[in-house]
């Protein structure tokens, strides 16, 4: 297993800058997802990883090595794709066999490294069909099958989940999870998908137009964004972000401040004219344990509010909203926040 340090990473394609000088450190054994909108440098962070891209200037070590400028098969990696890439016309136990075999590695051991692998991810029983013959979630497994017999010191998964539906991709995050628990190797996870990167990660890269935006735990993330980027990006509904002039009173507010932010599960309803703003119910959307409020703010500024799936404010409603200290975020008129 191996920790992974890049250097100042630097990527163009063509006149395009992809990925802007780009540092980070991962340690052995981490489970790591970089996140970020679509054309954000993800995938190329993750391809310059794997060596599939090479990289303009900046430097990638793996265990201790620099591999910088080294072929795909020496940086021992493995990687799985969002289109899993299987061989159709081979069986389950062909596709898992077929790097060990142009690898060189004895039958002996292919054969053990596949019963290990079919044993972690519940394969046994499909080894002789053909991908055509297995679900999405099966084929999924597949292609993570023959990452494991590669016994990589890196895990690198694109998007690896995107494909399936939204129950079994559920199901498949928390084996992904079961799956780096028992491995205990290094795994990096590229996801366009904020709860993916919540619910997996042990550590959180925000990449933001080829820049890393932000690194930091799940809930570093959550309670001390450090830009109004990041925080409307973590969390959903999205953290609310308005400007304090939408009627907001009695806050005490950094000089610096051009935008305010709550998340909606952290406003507090309370009577008109007792909050730090009074709103309007426009609409209600009840969703069984809870229920989401938006609000008309003055100015015309609307947030949204999570509420108790028993709370009983209706449509039409006038309350009063307060932000409790603690909750309030705040961002100068670039977008950093003021802590
Ligand atoms: P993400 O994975 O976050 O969606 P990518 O890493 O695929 O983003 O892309 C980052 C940027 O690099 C985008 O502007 C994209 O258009 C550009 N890009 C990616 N691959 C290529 C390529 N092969 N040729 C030219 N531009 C590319």
């Amino acid at each position: 297993m191996a920790g992974i340090k890049i250097n100042g990473l630097n990527k163009f394609y063509g006149d395009t800058q992809a990925l802007f000088d780009v540092s980070l450190d991962i340690a052995d054994g981490e489970f790591v997802v970089f996140v970020g909108p679509s054309g954000c440098g993800k995938s190329t962070l993750l391809r310059c990883l794997a060596g599939l891209e090479g990289v303009d200037s900046g430097s990638i070590e793996i265990g201790g090595r620099d591999v910088t400028k080294a072929e795909p098969v020496d940086r021992d990696l493995a990687m799985v794709f969002q289109s899993y890439a299987l061989y159709p016309h081979m069986s389950v136990r062909a596709n898992m066999e077929f790097g060990m075999k142009v690898n060189g590695l004895p039958a002996k051991e292919r054969e053990t490294r596949i019963a290990e692998a079919a044993r972690i991810l519940q394969l046994g029983e499909y080894l002789d069909r053909k991908p055509s013959q297995l679900s999405g979630g099966q084929r999924q497994r597949v292609a993570i099958g023959r990452a494991i017999v590669k016994d990589p010191k890196v895990f690198l998964f694109d998007e690896p989940l995107s494909n399936l539906d939204a129950k079994l991709r559920v199901q498949m995050r928390v084996e992904l999870e079961g799956l780096h628990k028992q491995l205990a190797a290094t795994m990096i996870y590229v996801t366009h998908d904020q709860v993916e990167a919540m619910t997996m990660a042990d550590k959180i890269v925000v990449l933001n137009g080829g820049r890393v935006e932000q690194v930091g735990t799940p809930m570093e993330l959550y309670h001390t964004p450090n830009s109004r980027f990041v925080a409307e990006f973590i969390g959903s509904p999205a953290m609310n972000v308005f400007s304090p002039k939408a009627g907001l009173t009695d806050l005490a507010l950094n000089p610096a401040t051009a935008f305010v932010g709550c998340r909606p599960e952290h406003f507090e309803l309370v009577a008109p004219g007792q909050g730090h703003a009074d709103a309007t119910v426009t609409v209600k959307e009840q969703l069984g344990g809870e229920s989401l409020l938006y609000l008309g703010l003055a100015g015309g500024t609307n947030v949204v509010a999570r509420v108790d799936g028993d709370d009983a404010t209706d449509v039409g409603q006038s309350i009063g909203l307060r932000i409790p200290p603690k909750r309030l975020h705040q961002f100068d008129s670039s977008g950093h926040a003021l802590h």
